[in-house]
């Protein structure tokens, strides 16, 4: 029942998703309410959603103070919830409401239960369709039992309603009534694998951390392959058992096509998904449902933690060390951080797996905060690939090849076995820079200080900061001599063109973020690639995150030394982990020893040298001793504050300003560092300036910030972001 704290008509404070920068006071409403209700609230003109944000702070004129228009038919938000906002807006330095708009993303979430229309697939499809029609299809069958309204439809398929109206005429689509948000169907914890070795002692830890109730933090380490997954399931099967309700994150939305195959056989049914590539529609069932605990498994991405959980019994975050759990984008937030964060609100334990763990995160188990399961071999009789450098300083390539003749004869064997082979660059495009050769001008983003990346398939330039593009000019646009523009450096797509030339029998594939209109369209791709549909893959990074290539068995990257480049301080840990994972792709099916060769220019590098000799925790011992001596994290704090403006001299002083007014920094013995243009030091017209603060671990940073921030009023066209635990310098 609901808890009726306030009598009508006693002031209370809520919490609304405007940003005003404070709680405002309200009365309450006729029927009285408690803290967590969601209510309407009288805003100037308008009504906005809220939550009651405890009692009023009374700095208000009470004649003044206008009555709750209405209480919304939601359970309160809990206690645990609204704790773990606070805590994370404390936190980031977000100001609350910015932080209570993440947790009520969902549409219509103050209009009551309705009936609406809904679309379904009909028994019998014929095949001769026409484009359309068969576009609608697809996107029912991609959506499979969510179900999606006129609009949703249209927009999925892209078409106008009168062609699916047209499919409902010919009885081939259903349309029905249905209620606005169905509960989710209860997921059957029995069955599941028969665990081994190692799996057995891992999954029963699990089991018992949730079966304990507490929070905890465990990382769960093991190879590819090795079961991480089918372990961490059992744990939410123990979940499920208890009446709890289980969140696990992942990394990439085009992960969790796969992940959802693996829940519905394990248990029976589909959980709820929360992500960007989700209907509207199904966004505010899946919120309503796992707030009346009608939703007990949930996949989803970041923002997946914002959600209004009754009982949760646990968190998982997959591929814990992967850079996209960071938000770098409106709220600057790392999820694995505030996965532990919200478990530890709510007494609950959280799972960190990853075969590549993140220094923080390894850190923390060698302090004593974490627990440590490991995994150590591959399941059944799949083993790890052999890691090998190829020295390049040998190698006497022409300008526009990058494979080495070992690499190609590798590739070539591999074919003739109808095997795969994948080669690993992480550029997407067909070259990085092109350059004038006539007067050297390399042509630039106009809004931005980067180089345009030429993508030959979309036939245009394409700058990777804002987006903008421009036809690739057949003159120069500084010196104006025609036909003398070059493509320098290789990217994907013009590593295809030598593939294609050397292994002109070969099905190749691309798969690169950018190649792909949709999130299903790259999984199409990426089905069809597992199914044997390729013979050589060229990829990006997305490559290396979680996807299962069965008759891959050989894995060649084209550049080992890209990511060793620039000032980074994660730019080892980075090269490490990602070359591991990537190698990691090569060999999992038994009988099929796997390879991965790096090419590279510094087989002396002790990066490379780590990478190669296999001594994982040989090279966390060394890289956490540097980090240790650089008082950097996870030994030391760092916040970045990204200051920018149209105004360059504007952006300048002001930053200046701002680090000549330290003192409430070097109160607790933080230093300020900048102001510096950024590495990108112009987007979208923006100039953009940075300062770095650097502080001991066990300072108490954020409150010494907020102080510091206050000091000075940015001017209305300058922005000012502040980064705690900074991820990318850029
Ligand atoms: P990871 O998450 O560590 O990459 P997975 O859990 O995906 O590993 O396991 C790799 C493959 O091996 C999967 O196809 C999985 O179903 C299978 N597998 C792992 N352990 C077992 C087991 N004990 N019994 C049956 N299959 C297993
Ligand atoms: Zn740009």
């Amino acid at each position: 029942m609901h808890d009726r704290t306030y009598a009508p008509g006693d002031l209370v404070g809520v919490l609304t998703t405007e940003p005003l920068g404070r709680v405002l006071d309200y009365r309450a409403p006729e029927t009285g309410c408690g803290d967590g209700d969601f209510v309407e609230v009288p805003l100037g003109p308008r009504r906005v959603l809220g939550v009651v944000w405890g009692k009023a702070r009374g700095d208000w004129d009470p004649a003044k103070v206008r009555p709750i228009h209405r209480l919304l038919d939601a359970p309160p938000m809990r206690a645990e919830l609204r704790a773990f906002l606070a805590r994370a807006a404390d936190y980031t330095l977000t100001p609350l409401p910015q932080m209570l708009r993440l947790a009520t993303r969902a549409p219509g979430l103050t209009e009551g239960t309705a009936l609406r229309r809904v679309y379904r697939l009909g028994p019998t499809v014929p095949n001769q369709l026409t484009d359309a029609r068969h576009r609608v299809i697809e996107a029912l069958r991609a959506f499979a039992g969510a179900p999606m309204t006129l609009g949703e439809l249209a927009e999925e398929a892209a078409c106008t309603p009168s062609v699916i109206k047209g499919l409902v005429k010919l009885g081939i689509v259903l349309e029905e009534e249905a209620p606005r948000d169905l509960p989710f169907p209860p997921l059957d914890p029995k069955g599941g694998a028969t665990l081994q070795g190692d799996q057995i002692a891992a999954a029963d830890a699990l089991i018992a951390a949730v079966a304990a109730g507490d929070y905890s933090t465990t990382l769960l380490k093991g190879v590819t392959g090795s079961g991480k997954t089918e372990v961490y399931l059992e744990a939410v099967a123990e979940c499920l058992r208890a009446g709890r309700q289980a969140l696990v994150l992942l990394p990439e939305i085009a992960l969790t096509a796969e992940f959802l195959k693996r829940v519905e056989a394990r248990f029976g049914t589909r959980p709820a998904e929360w992500h960007s590539g989700v209907t509207q529609t199904e966004r505010r069932r899946v919120w309503k449902m796992v707030a009346t605990g009608n939703a007990s498994l949930i996949v989803g991405a970041r923002s997946a933690l914002f959600l209004p959980y009754q009982r949760l019994g646990l968190i998982v975050v997959d591929e814990e060390h992967d850079t996209s759990y960071k938000q770098e984008e409106g709220v600057l937030y790392n999820a694995r951080d505030m996965a532990v964060l919200r478990a530890a609100i709510a007494g609950c334990p959280v799972v960190l797996a990853s075969a590549t763990p993140s220094l923080e995160t390894w850190a923390n188990v060698e302090a004593g905060k974490y627990t440590r399961l490991d995994l150590s071999a591959r399941y059944g009789a799949a083993e790890l690939p052999d890691l090998r450098a190829i020295d390049m300083r040998p190698e006497k390539l022409p300008a526009d090849r990058w494979i080495s003749a070992r690499l190609a004869a590798e590739v070539a064997a591999r074919t003739a076995k109808g095997e795969q082979s994948l080669l690993f660059l992480n550029r997407r495009g067909y070259a990085p820079v092109t350059l004038c050769r006539a007067c050297g001008h390399q042509v630039g983003c106009d809004h931005c200080d980067a180089r345009m990346v030429e993508h030959r398939f979309q036939k245009r330039l394409v700058c990777h900061q804002c987006g903008a593009t421009k036809p690739v000019p057949a003159a120069c646009p500084a010196c104006g001599v025609e036909g003398r523009m070059a493509a320098v450096g290789p990217g994907v797509e013009r590593l295809a063109e030598e593939v294609a030339a050397r292994f002109p029998e070969a099905r190749i594939a691309i798969l690169s973020s950018d190649l792909f209109g949709s999130a299903r369209a790259l999984k199409a791709q990426i089905d069809t690639i597992a199914q044997g549909g390729a013979d050589i893959i060229i990829g990006t990074q997305i490559v290396a995150k979680g996807h299962n290539f069965p008759l891959l068995t050989l894995v060649g990257v084209i550049d080992a030394d890209l990511g060793l480049q620039g000032s980074d301080l994660r730019a080892a840990e980075r090269t490490f982990q990602l070359m591991r994972q990537v190698a990691g792709r090569a060999g999992r099916l038994e009988g099929r020893k796997g390879m991965a060769l790096l090419q590279t220019h510094q087989p002396e590098h002790p990066v490379i040298r780590a990478i190669l000799g296999g001594d994982e925790e040989a090279f966390w011992r060394a890289e956490a001793a540097e980090r240790r001596a650089a008082g950097v994290p996870p030994y030391g704090r760092m916040a970045g504050i990204i200051l920018s403006s149209p105004d360059v001299a504007q952006v300048f002083d002001f930053a200046a300003e701002l680090a000549r007014r330290d003192t409430p920094l070097r109160r607790i013995g933080a230093q300020v560092y900048g102001p510096a243009p950024a590495p990108i030091a112009r987007v979208r017209g923006r100039h953009r300036v940075r300062l770095l603060v650097k502080a001991d671990k066990t300072a108490p940073l954020q409150p010494a910030l907020a102080e510091w921030i206050a000091q000075l009023k940015p001017p209305a066209n300058l922005r000012l972001a502040v980064d705690i635990d900074p991820q990318s310098f850029l």
